[in-house]
């Protein structure tokens, strides 16, 4: 057969963020905010890497794959991977399919599909929930059967997935400026699922543990992809990089005994992430790390179900970071349905102190399947799902308006990223090349020129890592 993989950009969206639910792109409405805009948008970041794996697996059943962007090509069947805020593109999409060619199979999966089918309901496709990646391993049976809705399930063990295919994506143009210097920029990942259990986060609406691969598989297809793509960089989409330190070190070693030396980034928690891990992670090839801040609020963080870290801790971190030459980019949240206006200049006060390379101001969105949905049913104010892109506001606030929030939205990125003390701290990732060659004036203050410690004397013992389970 002929499969079409049917994809979209619009909106600038990110579908393998928000746990499959996909985000958006920070829209600035004054010119200090169209500037943080272009900053934010100048990156292509990679398609779904779920795409790229059910490229993969398709064609091993002998199938041919075609990749659509915002366009659509005779095929014997179309598979979508919907994010929130392209449903109504996609809905479009697959009512013009149903009219150009009636004799093509329909099939949308991905989070989306398992969490919210109705949305699908009135048009002649299928609704497949569980792991989009599944699809390849039960082809035949979704096809053969004539349900509207088909489950497939979890995968057992995904070392038994084929290294993601990207030859039929533009993949030469991926590229994620904000964690590296070198491109083009991969996704892969490690492990799958979260042991916390933060009640708005779509990750772990599927499962509350964590899946792994194994470290000769993850090395292996980051050496796959370096040679046949050309990717430079690759960016770990698992959602808490290193639950497991055993595995973490395994990683790490594995990368480090690659042939060539890779850039990567990787998302985790603070506490994850003693010095000594940094290091060793820097000095195999970690040029960036995304942690979760969300507010320096306590009880906020606790009623959310979030487990608080140290405020001091954090500005330790990034200093730390920033010593070893690692950015971090920091996610704070806003728009809690309890929020005023103080309580969110609280966080802006508070990533300003902290001082993150990057500061991304999500605005708390209500998923779909999580706990935290369950918890304000009576304060959603829109199930438009175009605007679920985690910057629009779309709850009924108890002390703002919607606009009042949006205003406040905006005013986070404007003064977070408008000030000297930020450009100062934060210019060498600005201009890593520039940095590089002046790093030698600046000493070790400004990096960390340690001796690389030896990735196999990596020493169970020096890391401290706690427990998160
Ligand atoms: S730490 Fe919380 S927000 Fe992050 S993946 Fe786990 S449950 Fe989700």
């Amino acid at each position: 057969m002929h499969i079409a993989l049917c994809d979209t950009r619009q909106g600038g969206v990110f579908k393998d963020f928000a746990g499959g639910f996909g985000v958006g792109t920070f829209r600035g409405r004054s010119v200090r905010g169209k500037v943080i805009e272009h900053f934010f948008n100048r990156d292509i970041r990679p398609s779904a890497l779920a795409l790229g794996y059910l490229a993969a697996g398709l064609k091993r059943l002998g199938h041919t794959v075609e990749y659509c962007l915002d366009e659509l090509a005779p095929a014997d069947a179309h598979v979508f991977l919907p994010a929130l805020m392209t449903v109504p593109r996609e809905r479009t999409l697959i009512r013009e399919i149903n009219t150009r060619w009636p004799q093509s199979r329909v099939l949308v999966l991905g989070q989306v599909a398992s969490t919210i089918p109705e949305a699908f309901a009135d048009l002649n496709c299928q609704v497949l929930a569980g792991e989009p990646e599944q699809l390849a391993a039960k082809w035949d049976d979704v096809l053969s059967s004539t349900e509207r809705a088909v489950q497939l399930g979890t995968i057992a063990n995904l070392d038994d997935l084929p290294f993601p295919d990207w030859s039929p994506f533009p993949h030469q143009r991926f590229r994620v400026g904000y964690d590296f210097w070198k491109f083009p920029t991969a996704y892969v990942q490690s492990s799958r699922g979260c042991t916390l259990s933060c009640s708005y986060c779509p990750y772990i609406i599927l499962e509350n543990k964590v899946r792994t691969r194994s470290p000769d598989s993850v090395a292996e297809e980051i050496r796959h992809d370096y040679d046949t793509y050309g990717f430079r960089s690759f960016k770990f989409r698992d959602p808490l990089f290193g639950a497991h330190k055993k595995h973490l070190v395994e990683i790490a070693e594995h990368i480090g005994n690659l042939p060539r030396k890779i850039q990567f980034s990787v998302e985790s928690r603070i506490e994850l992430l003693p010095r000594e891990t940094l290091r060793i992670l820097r000095d195999v090839g970690l040029t960036s790390v995304t942690v979760g801040i969300e507010t320096p609020n306590r009880d906020t963080l606790l009623k959310y179900h979030r487990a608080p870290i140290r405020n001091d801790k954090q500005s330790h971190f990034v200093d730390m970071c920033r010593e070893l030459g690692i950015r971090v980019v920091a996610g704070f949240m806003i728009g809690f349905p309890e929020d005023t206006r103080e309580s969110i200049r609280a966080v802006l006060r508070y990533a300003k102190r902290v001082n993150p390379f990057v500061a991304n101001f999500n605005v708390c969105t209500p998923y779909p399947g999580t706990e935290f949905l369950d918890d304000i049913q009576g304060q959603i104010d829109s199930r438009d799902w175009s605007r679920y892109d985690v910057y629009t506001p779309n709850l009924k606030y108890e002390n703002l308006t919607t606009e009042q929030m949006v205003a406040l939205h905006q005013d986070c990125f404007r003064h977070y990223y408008w000030r000297w003390p930020w450009l100062s701290a934060n210019w060498q990732y600005l201009m890593p090349r520039l940095h590089s060659l002046l790093s030698p004036l600046f000493g070790p203050r400004h990096r960390e020129t340690a001796a690389a410690l030896p990735v196999t004397a990596m020493a169970l013992d020096v890391i401290d890592q706690p427990k998160v389970a």
